[in-house]
């Protein structure tokens, strides 16, 4: 077996960090080509140490030029290289064979493409690429000969479950959402919930932003919008499951009664492997499921009043694409700033609503309409937090 060359697109987060995991116990399998993070210079010039490979990309100059010094300090020959062109440069180097693409937010859609485009298993964590360019990426990974692999513990539960050609008899898919931190609280308590609140998820530990989007069900709005991408269905086709265990990490049903789910502890590094190995199946280090200690699996629906913003995510989807690359950005602008206590909790969902009906019909056909779309979000965004904390 000849080792797969592998690039991790967001090294320092938290799904890098589970990548780097499972493929320190499959050395013979697998080499580590790129690295690369944002400006957290000190774990990545760990990880280089432990990994050597042949790149590692900082997108902040400085923090590339620190880490470069460190590096040839402690005699190491791994290539240093500054900014977001060089995220595309690894991305679709001829030495990776498989791209794990795990950066947060719109940062991570250019680089994201460069891999689909270079005709790599792209290993798909970072959902708002999806959501935001739809078909372009499709397309994308068809004319290239691409491999879509989902991370999204929901999408690769669900790519798990389906038939060998992902259509004959499929009649839903049933996306768990575990509910997030508030999911049996009043309406009216939700107006006074903190960052540190917010991002303290009972089931998962994630980055921030993610966290966020848990405790607001935006989300699994993201993930409706990406699950309607990756098996090419109508949103009408996959329905929402509260499952407060994390247990069942979705479901796909069947048209003749049988429904098919993947179950396992709540750990990142199951889909990693899985996607990694796959078709054939590795060790994780995940432990087994203990069904004696889950004792109980609940299922509720999700409560659209308080949580507006998973119908928003429906909304966005039926108008088009310029919606959904609204949807994100304005929703990436409404976490930083509550993150940043400069808007309260409940005007995430406000701002959102607020910025997707004002993107335009249709969708758009190229990388630079998207991006164009994307910027004109994010201003408005700014502007309606700056009026609203004037008021
Ligand atoms: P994180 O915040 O822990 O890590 C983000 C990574 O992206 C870091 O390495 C950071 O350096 C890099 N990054 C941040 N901004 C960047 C920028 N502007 N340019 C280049 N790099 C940048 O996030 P995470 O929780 O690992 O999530 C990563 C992606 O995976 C997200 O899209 C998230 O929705 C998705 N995802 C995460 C989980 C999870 O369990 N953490 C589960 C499912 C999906
Ligand atoms: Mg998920």
């Amino acid at each position: 077996m000849t080792s797969k060359g592998i690039a991790i697109l967001g090294a320092t987060g938290s799904i890098g960090v589970s990548t780097l995991d499972v493929l320190a116990r499959h050395p013979e399998r697998f080499h580590v080509v790129a690295l690369t993070a944002n400006h957290n210079v000190e774990r990545l010039y760990a990880q280089c140490l432990k990994f050597q490979p042949r790149y590692a990309v900082m997108v902040d100059a400085a923090a590339a030029e620190t880490l470069a010094k460190r590096l040839r300090a402690a005699g190491s020959e791994v290539v240093v290289l500054a900014g977001t062109a060089a995220l595309e440069t690894v991305a679709s180097c001829p030495e990776a064979d498989y791209v794990m693409a795990a950066i947060v937010g719109a940062a991570g859609l250019v680089p994201t493409l460069a891999a689909a485009r270079a005709g790599k298993r792209v290993m798909l964590a970072n959902k708002e690429a999806l959501v935001m360019s739809g078909q372009l990426f499709i397309d994308a990974v068809h004319e290239h000969g691409a491999e879509l692999l989902p991370i999204d513990s929901e999408h690769n539960a669900v790519f798990q479950c389906l038939p060998a050609d992902g259509k004959n008899g499929v009649e839903k898919i049933l996306l768990t959402a575990s509910g997030g931190p508030f999911r049996s609280w009043a309406a009216s308590d939700l107006v006074g919930v903190t960052p540190e609140q917010a991002v303290a998820h009972p089931n998962w530990s994630m980055g921030q932003k993610i966290s966020v989007d848990s405790a607001t069900l935006m989300n699994k709005g993201l993930e409706v919008i990406e699950a309607c991408w990756l098996f090419g269905l109508p949103a009408e086709r996959v329905e929402v499951v509260v499952h407060p265990q994390s247990t069942i990490h979705s479901m796909v049903s069947y048209n003749d009664g049988s429904v098919l789910a993947q179950l396992g502890n709540p750990d990142m590094r199951t889909p990693i492997a899985y996607a990694l190995g796959w078709p054939e199946r590795l060790v994780s280090g995940v432990a087994p499921l203990d069904l004696f200690a889950t004792a109980r699996l609940d299922f509720e629906r999700p409560d659209v009043g308080r949580f507006p913003c998973l119908p928003l995510a429906y909304e966005a989807h039926g108008r088009g694409g310029y919606a959904t690359i609204a949807l994100n950005a304005a929703n990436e602008e409404a976490v930083k700033a509550f993150l940043g206590r400069e808007i309260g909790f409940t005007d995430i969902p406000l701002l959102v609503r607020e910025v997707m009906r004002q993107a335009s019909a249709g969708t758009p056909m190229t990388l630079d309409d998207i991006l164009v779309q994307d910027e004109e979000s994010r201003a408005r965004s700014l502007f309606w937090i700056k009026n609203k904390k004037i008021h």
